[in-house]
């Protein structure tokens, strides 16, 4: 039987009660491994150990450049491994082969960058000095800007893109001198354990890097509420969030927030809709739908609807082949679990209740027995204030909307609880531009334009808050500290 061990104080151990629990490949409904299921006294087992690695160890006072070395190293272990990692993002996170670059190459390409950001970052500044009198008697004013690590970190990712989203967090964490617990997703901790492995193999201090999983629904807030925590990054829904930002109130614990999303791609008149359609259609299909800054509305002049959402459909039934992901020829593979699935359902089902044109898909495919599929499913003539058009669906479900000017566009894009992303699509460049400006939300990209590393990433509105990726990600996980002296 494939069972792992979990990661705390630099030691592999079971969960405190033995327990575990299993880990479904979702194309297949097989097991594909067992995991631990830790208890609430597992995570504090980690907590008091990166507590204890932060105010003891040597980690938080390691010079710059050996934790830059340390990062490299890590990458550099990955890479080696990398056909291990792209099988369990397979049998585990559904990782179809068009989205390995995302699932696999970029983490790796993160860790990289953020060595390299962190090399040259200010964590150490001297301001320049002001004339302000002294008790001593001088009247000169030295000031040092001491960026100094956040502290101990909780590191809870989800499961989509787990080594994507792991590396946004840990990378920088270690980058800036933290120690940390990760929690995985209950629904793909192997990732995160496999990186405990990489950061055991690495070199780095005991405790450092705890990772504890475990699908007890205690756990997270466990986490979460422990005193000894001085920082929370958590990546996932709304609703958690919103849970997790009460939590942390009880001891003003810094909070880092990537929640969920409803983009919009705006498909303007001067853009031709045959170029349009691929990306207009993507979330039907890419890691199905599952990922956070998915276009799934798409916007187009209400004199072009029918020739877009015709296309669209005839693009998706030609071209997107459901299946295990283990296949490279899939597009499409399955969603994460069964009750994502219902979820997913139930919006296909509110759509055409509400009064949406159900243009293709919309059921199960008829060919697979097993595994949690959903067909490639296209909206059209929705409105604005529908419920698929306004909820995350976080399925291959993409909604058609139809807009009678550029106004009347934004308005459409603007209305939404979530800010997390936008897409426009126009031969116009500077007018894309000032488009984007008026779009509320973290990032707007231009005719498929995409910056994974340096670019902040994060939401407005109900998005989240913070910021990852970059040198803004990486001043998440530091304080700012001012050392000052008279001259
Ligand atoms: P989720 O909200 O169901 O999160 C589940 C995780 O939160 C589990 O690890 C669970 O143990 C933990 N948890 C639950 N309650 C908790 C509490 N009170 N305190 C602490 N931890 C708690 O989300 P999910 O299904 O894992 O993720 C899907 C969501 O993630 C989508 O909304 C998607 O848009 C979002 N997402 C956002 C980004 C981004 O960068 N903005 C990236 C990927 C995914």
């Amino acid at each position: 039987m494939n069972t792992w061990q979990m990661y705390i104080d630099g030691k592999w151990v079971e969960a405190r009660d033995a327990k575990t629990y299993p880990v479904p490949n979702p194309a297949t409904e097989e097991e594909f491994a067992r995991v631990p299921d830790a208890t609430v006294v597992d995570v504090e087992r980690a907590v008091a150990a990166a507590r204890r690695a932060f105010d003891e160890g040597p980690w938080p006072r390691t010079p710059l450049p050996e934790r830059v070395a340390m990062l490299q190293r890590i990458a550099d272990i990955i890479e080696r491994r990398k056909d291990e990692f792209r099988d369990v993002l397979v049998a585990t996170a559904g990782a179809e082969f068009v989205t390995h670059a995302q699932q696999l190459e970029s983490p790796i390409q993160l860790i990289r960058n953020m060595a390299e950001i962190a090399s040259r970052h200010p964590f150490e500044e001297l301001l320049p000095m002001v004339e302000q009198p002294t008790p001593a008697g001088g009247n000169l004013v030295s000031t040092l800007l001491v960026r100094q690590p956040v502290g101990v970190c909780a590191l809870i990712p989800t499961w989509n893109f787990p080594l994507w989203v792991t590396a946004q967090k840990f990378a920088p964490a270690l980058a800036a001198g933290c120690t940390m617990v990760v929690k995985p997703s209950p629904w793909a901790p192997l990732i995160d354990l496999m990186i405990a492995q990489v950061v055991d193999e690495a070199g780095v201090p005991p405790g450092v890097v705890n990772v504890v999983c475990g699908q007890a629904p205690e756990i997270g807030p466990a986490l979460v509420e422990d005193p000894r925590i001085d920082k929370v990054s958590f990546t996932g829904s709304n609703a958690t969030g919103m849970r997790i930002m009460e939590s942390v109130a009880k001891n003003l614990t810094r909070v880092h927030l990537e929640l969920g999303g409803k983009s919009a791609l705006m498909v303007l008149d001067d853009y031709e809709l045959d170029a349009a359609v691929p990306s207009a259609a993507s979330p039907t299909f890419f890691h199905a739908g599952q990922g956070c800054a998915m276009t799934t509305r798409v916007l187009v002049h209400r004199s072009r609807h029918d020739e877009l959402v015709a296309k669209m459909a005839a693009f998706v039934e030609s071209a997107v082949k459901v299946g295990d992901p283990a296949d490279p020829s899939v597009l499409l593979g399955p969603v994460i679990r069964p009750e994502r699935r219902a979820a997913i359902e139930e919006y296909i089902a509110s759509g055409r209740e509400q009064g949406a044109d159900l243009v293709t898909g919309g059921g199960r495919p008829a060919q697979l027995d097993r595994g949690w599929f959903v067909e490639p499913t296209i909206f059209g003539n929705a409105r604005a204030d529908m419920r698929i058009a306004q909820e995350e669906i976080f399925g291959p479900v993409v909604t058609v909307i139809p807009f009678d000017d550029e106004e009347h566009a934004v308005r459409i894009a603007n209305d939404s609880d979530y800010g997390l992303f936008g897409s426009i699509l126009s031969h116009d460049k500077r007018r894309a531009i000032e488009l984007a400006k008026r779009i509320r939300t973290g990032g707007v990209s231009i005719n498929g334009a995409f910056n994974s590393f340096q670019k902040p990433s994060g939401g407005f509105k109900q998005s989240g808050i913070g910021r990852e990726n970059g040198r803004f990600g990486l001043e998440e996980y530091t304080e700012l500290q001012v050392v000052m002296w008279p001259n």
